[in-house]
């Protein structure tokens, strides 16, 4: 059997992507590339604007949509109004996100268990299915979840968000065989220590510490560093045969056990 080389053509030129929590951090990151990289794309976040700069600074391929994902009833309306003004829709980056540290006989632990779960894992497969009538209707649709290294092993203190993270690794590894046969491919991204909004309040020498005895790079990451994953598995021709994976971006920080 002979399999094609893929062209050199790496184009999203064109491409509807939505990005949740697209107002800082990640989010932001991701947004600006694709939108750098020829896609249109619909910068969502709670904060709009947050969304506004977002789309100022990545011009005319950009537009603003305020979205709380937590709100069942805005998802589906949000959906079909990115539909309606671009065209379509070819990529959705589930992305949004809160920090959820909490003891566990803490007084606000079922609120902030509560919310870990809306935001970070129910609202992506909402927002899958609002966009599957246009993800259906595209010829390389792609689905990018974004996880944690948390869904993969666990900080003292941050249950909540544990569970919602290793939810979102289960729910790609369904979507991606749900979805398989429509020629959809769903896969998650597992980011470790970046210097996001989420990670602020960690001071600098805290950083250095922790990235020097836990990391193989010995480093903090960039959200440009988890940008260009997803840039990688949106890219046309590229990764079209990657579905259901699970691709840690932590700088080696779960390769290391010494
Ligand atoms: P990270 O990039 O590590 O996720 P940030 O805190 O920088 O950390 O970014 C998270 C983004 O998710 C923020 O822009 C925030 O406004 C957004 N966000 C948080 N909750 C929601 C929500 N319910 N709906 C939409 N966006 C949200």
């Amino acid at each position: 059997m002979t399999i094609p080389v893929p062209t050199l053509s790496r184009s999203i030129a064109g491409r509807v992507a939505i990005v949740t929590g697209a107002g800082s951090g990640m989010g932001r990151a991701t947004a600006l590339l694709l939108a750098r990289e020829g896609a249109r794309v619909a910068v969502t976040d709670l904060d709009p604007a947050a969304c506004e700069a977002v789309v100022a600074e990545a011009g005319p391929n950009a537009k603003a949509f305020a979205l709380d994902v937590s709100d069942p009833a805005a998802i589906p309306r949000v959906v079909g109004e990115i539909a309606a003004q671009f065209g379509g829709i070819d990529i959705l980056v589930n992305n949004a996100g809160v920090s959820s540290f909490c003891p566990l006989d803490g007084e606000e632990y079922e609120a902030i268990w509560h919310r870990a779960i809306a935001v970070m894992l129910t609202a992506h497969q909402r927002m899958v299915r609002a966009a599957l009538p246009w993800l259906r209707q595209s010829d390389a649709a792609r689905i990018v979840n974004i996880a944690s290294t948390e869904g993969l092993g666990a900080t003292p203190g941050d249950t909540p968000y544990v569970a919602a993270k290793t939810g979102v690794t289960g729910l790609t590894r369904g979507l991606a065989v749900d979805l398989g046969k429509e020629g959809i491919t769903v896969n998650c991204i597992c980011p470790g220590p970046i210097r996001t909004g989420m990670t602020d309040a960690v001071p600098e020498a805290d950083k250095a510490v922790f990235a020097r005895r836990r990391t193989a790079l010995r480093r903090y990451g960039e959200p440009e560093e988890v940008a260009h994953m997803t840039l990688s598995l949106v890219l046309l021709p590229a990764a079209s045969y990657i579905t259901g994976a699970v691709i840690p971006v932590d700088g080696g920080l779960t390769a290391r056990n010494a």
